[in-house]
C-alpha cells in the first residue's frame, strides 16, 4: 500500500515527487511510456527560471528526478492500463499485470503528440518523420521540409524550421486556420514558407529506402493528387491527453483533458491532477512544475488530515 502514487515523470510528476518525498511520503513515480515527458525530447530550454545560460531539456528533467530520489522518491517503469478509483485505496493495474494500491493519486501523465495514422508514418519516425521541430529541425539544414497542421503549433514549427530548411511547405486540411492571427501572419510573411491549404497527406514515401523522400498529397476540393519531394516531415496536429484508464471515472472534457475541480483537485477525492493532462492552455515546463507542487501539497494536506 502506497501513500502517494504519481503517474508520469515529466516536469509535473517530478515536482510532485520532490514535494511529497520531502514530506516523507515515499512517493512511487510510474514513469509511463514516455519517461521524462516532453522535456526529454526537447533540446535547449531557455525559459525555465534559474538557468541564465539555458539548459538541455533531458538534463533538466533528469536533475528533477535525481532531486526527488535524493529525498526517497521511488521510480519505476510502468504504465497504468486500468484504474479503480471508486473507493480507496485506489487500485492501479499495470501493463505487466502487477497491481498497486494507493491512498492518493497524482495524475501527471501528460499529453502525447497526435499522429496522422498514415501507414508508413510510425515506421519512418526518426527517419524523416517527427513531431518535434525543436528536437529534429537541426537535421534538415538546406533540405525540403513539410509541416502538417493549422494551429499555433504548426505555425510555430514552420517558422522555426525556416532557420534550417531550404523551404518549408505548410499543409493544412482546410482553408481557414485555427492558429492565432499573429502566428498566422508571421507565417504568411515568411518568404521561405509556402502555404498549401485544403490538402491532406495520403502517403509518405519511401518505406523501402527506410527514409522520407516525399509525400502524396490530395486536394480535398478538387480531389487532385500530387506528389512532392520532402526530406523532413513534421506532424503538428495537436496532442492527446493520456487519460484513457480514467474514462468514466474522472471528469474529462470532450477531448479527454481532466476537468479541474479547483486547484489540483479532480471530481474524485484524493485524486489530483498536474501538468498537461489538465492544462491545454499554458503547457509550459514551469507551469507543469507549479502544478506538480500544487498537487503534492493537496495530497500531503489530505493525508495529514487523515492522520498520516
Ligand atoms: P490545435 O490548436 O488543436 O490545432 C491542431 C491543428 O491540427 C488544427 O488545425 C487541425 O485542423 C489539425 N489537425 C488535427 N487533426 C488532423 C488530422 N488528422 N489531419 C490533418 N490535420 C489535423 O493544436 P496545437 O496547434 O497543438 O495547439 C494547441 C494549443 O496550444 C492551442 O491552444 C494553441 O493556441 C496553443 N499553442 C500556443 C503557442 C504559442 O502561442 N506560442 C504555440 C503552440 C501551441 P482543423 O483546424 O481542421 O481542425
Amino acid at each position: 500500500m502506497r501513500k502517494v502514487v504519481i503517474l508520469g515523470s515529466g516536469c509535473a510528476g517530478n515536482t510532485a515527487a520532490i514535494y511529497t518525498a520531502r514530506a516523507n511520503l515515499q512517493p512511487l513515480v510510474l514513469e509511463g511510456h514516455e519517461p521524462g515527458g516532453q522535456l526529454s525530447i526537447t533540446t535547449e530550454v531557455e525559459n525555465f527560471p534559474g538557468f541564465p545560460e539555458g539548459i538541455q531539456g533531458p538534463q533538466l528533467v533528469e536533475n528533477m528526478k535525481q532531486q526527488a530520489q535524493r529525498f526517497g522518491a521511488e521510480y519505476r517503469h510502468g504504465k497504468v492500463v486500468e484504474a479503480h478509483l471508486r473507493e480507496r485505496p485506489f487500485i492501479l493495474k499495470l501493463e505487466d499485470g502487477q497491481t498497486i494500491q494507493t491512498r492518493t493519486l497524482i495524475v501527471a501523465s501528460g499529453a502525447s503528440a497526435r499522429w496522422l495514422n498514415l501507414p508508413n508514418e510510425q515506421k519512418l519516425i526518426g527517419h524523416g518523420v517527427s513531431s518535434c521541430a525543436t528536437c529534429d529541425g537541426f537535421f534538415y539544414r538546406d533540405k525540403e521540409i513539410m509541416v502538417v497542421g493549422g494551429g499555433d503549433s504548426a505555425m510555430e514549427e514552420a517558422n522555426f524550421l525556416t532557420r534550417f530548411g531550404k523551404r518549408v511547405a505548410l499543409v493544412h486540411r482546410r482553408e481557414t486556420f485555427r492558429a492565432s492571427k499573429i502566428m498566422l501572419e508571421r507565417v504568411r510573411k515568411n518568404p521561405k514558407i509556402e502555404l498549401i491549404t485544403n490538402t491532406v497527406v495520403e502517403d509518405i514515401y519511401d518505406i523501402e529506402k527506410g527514409v522520407v523522400t516525399g509525400v502524396k498529397l490530395k486536394n480535398v476540393i478538387t480531389d487532385r493528387i500530387t506528389e512532392r519531394e520532402v526530406d523532413g516531415f513534421f506532424v503538428a496536429i495537436g496532442h492527446i491527453p493520456n487519460t484513457l484508464p480514467f474514462t468514466g471515472q474522472l471528469d474529462l472534457d470532450p477531448d479527454g483533458y481532466i476537468l479541474s475541480h479547483g486547484g489540483a483537485r479532480t471530481n474524485i477525492k484524493a485524486v489530483f491532477h498536474a501538468g498537461d493532462v489538465q492544462d491545454r492552455t499554458y503547457r509550459q515546463a514551469i507551469t507543469a512544475a507549479g502544478a506538480g507542487c500544487m498537487a503534492a501539497m493537496e495530497a500531503e494536506r489530505l493525508l495529514e488530515a487523515e492522520g498520516e
